[in-house]
C-alpha cells in the first residue's frame, strides 16, 4: 500500500528514509535488492529511487519502484527530473508512475548530461526549474510532491539566501516536502530551515546524510555536487587510511553524531544514502536511539 510521504511524516516520532539508485548490471540489481532486503525490516518511513543523471535512466527507475511497490512492504518516492524532456514526456512518464501506484514523487530540475558543472539548458518544449516541475505533478493527479534542499548553497546559487528563496518558491508551487543534499555541519542545515521558516515555508525538511565507508568515492561525490568535505573528517580518515575496517568505524561513528543533533535540533527525521548497501546504514540507525521502533 503506497502512502503519501506527506502523511507519514505527520505521525509522531521522527522519520528515516533510504535512498538508492537504479542498476545498470544483473550483479548492481542483485546488490540493491539484498540491500533491501536487509533494510526492509526496519520499516522505514519511506525509500526513493533516483532518475538517472542525464535523464537517462527512465526505464530503470520505473522498473525498480515498480517492483518495489508491487513486492514490498515500502513506500516509494519516484525521483523525476527535467533534463532531456518534453513536456509531454515528462505528463508520459508521470503517467506510468501512476499507472503503478506510485503516489510520491521528487521533483528535480536534474544537470545537464555533462554534469552539475555543466551550464543549465531547459530542453526545447521542457521545463527549466523544479517548481514548474513540482506544478506539472500536481496538474497531472493525486501526487505527494518532494523537492531537493541544499544547506551549503545550491552551486549556481550566488549565496545561500537567494538559494532559500527559490526553495521556498518550490513551496510555494505546492511541494509536500523536501529532502537535503548530504553535508557535515549540523548548523548549515538549521540555519536553511531558520531561512525558508523566516519565508513562510513550513513544510518538513528531511537532512540527507551520506555515511562516509570509502574516502575516495565520498570525495568525488563532494566534489561532483559542489559538498564541502571538512577538513577535520578527512583528517581523521586519513589517520586510519590503510585500515578500511577503522575507516567504516569512524564514518559510522561521523554519521550518527551529526544525526542526533540533527535530531535534537529538530529535524523531522533522517534520509540516509545508502549508495544500494545495507550495513553502514544499518550500523548508524542501531546507534540511533531516538528512531528506533
Ligand atoms: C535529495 C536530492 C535528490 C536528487 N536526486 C537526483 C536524481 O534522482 N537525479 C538527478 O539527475 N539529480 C538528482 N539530484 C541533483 C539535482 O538534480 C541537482 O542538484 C540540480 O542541479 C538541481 O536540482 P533542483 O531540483 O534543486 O533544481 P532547481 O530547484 O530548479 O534549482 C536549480 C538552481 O536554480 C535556482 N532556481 C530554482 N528555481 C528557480 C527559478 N524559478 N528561477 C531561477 N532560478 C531558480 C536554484 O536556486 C538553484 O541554484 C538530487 C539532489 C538532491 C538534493
Amino acid at each position: 500500500m503506497q502512502h503519501p510521504v506527506k502523511e507519514l511524516l505527520a505521525r509522531d516520532g521522527p522519520s528515516f528514509s533510504f535512498e538508492f539508485f537504479p542498476p545498470k548490471t544483473d550483479d548492481g540489481e542483485r546488490l540493491l535488492w539484498t540491500a533491501i532486503r536487509e533494510l526492509e525490516p526496519l520499516q522505514p518511513t519511506f525509500v526513493d529511487v533516483t532518475y538517472g543523471a542525464g535523464g537517462g535512466t527512465r526505464d530503470r527507475t520505473l522498473s525498480v519502484v515498480k517492483r518495489i511497490a508491487a513486492e514490498t512492504s515500502l513506500t516509494v518516492v519516484a525521483h523525476l527530473t527535467c533534463v532531456a524532456a518534453t513536456v509531454e514526456d515528462l505528463q508520459a512518464t508521470i503517467a506510468d508512475f501512476a499507472d503503478a501506484g506510485i503516489r510520491n514523487v521528487l521533483a528535480l530540475r536534474g544537470d545537464m548530461p555533462g554534469g552539475p558543472q555543466a551550464t543549465w539548458e531547459a530542453t526545447r518544449g521542457g521545463l527549466a526549474h523544479a517548481d514548474e516541475l513540482v506544478r506539472l505533478l500536481h496538474g497531472e493527479g493525486d501526487f505527494c510532491v518532494g523537492v531537493a534542499a541544499f544547506p551549503e548553497g545550491h552551486p549556481e546559487s550566488p549565496d545561500r539566501e537567494t538559494d532559500a528563496k527559490y526553495l521556498a518558491a518550490k513551496c510555494a508551487a505546492g511541494a509536500d516536502f523536501a529532502i537535503t543534499q548530504f553535508f557535515f555541519s549540523a548548523a548549515d542545515y538549521l540555519e536553511l530551515l531558520d531561512r525558508v521558516a523566516d519565508l513562510g515555508c513550513d513544510v518538513p525538511v528531511i537532512p540527507g546524510v551520506m555515511p562516509v565507508t570509502n574516502v575516495s568515492q565520498i570525495q568525488r561525490m563532494a566534489a561532483m555536487s559542489g559538498a564541502e568535505f571538512p577538513q577535520w573528517l578527512a583528517d581523521r580518515l586519513q589517520d586510519v587510511a590503510d585500515d578500511p575496517q577503522a575507516v567504516r568505524a569512524v564514518g559510522v561513528e561521523v554519521a550518527a553524531a551529526l544525526c542526533e543533533e540533527l535530531l535534537a535540533g529538530g529535524a523531522p527525521g533522517i534520509h540516509f544514502y545508502t549508495l544500494n548497501r545495507s550495513t553502514a546504514t544499518r550500523e548508524i540507525y542501531a546507534q540511533l536511539k531516538s528512531v528506533q521502533r
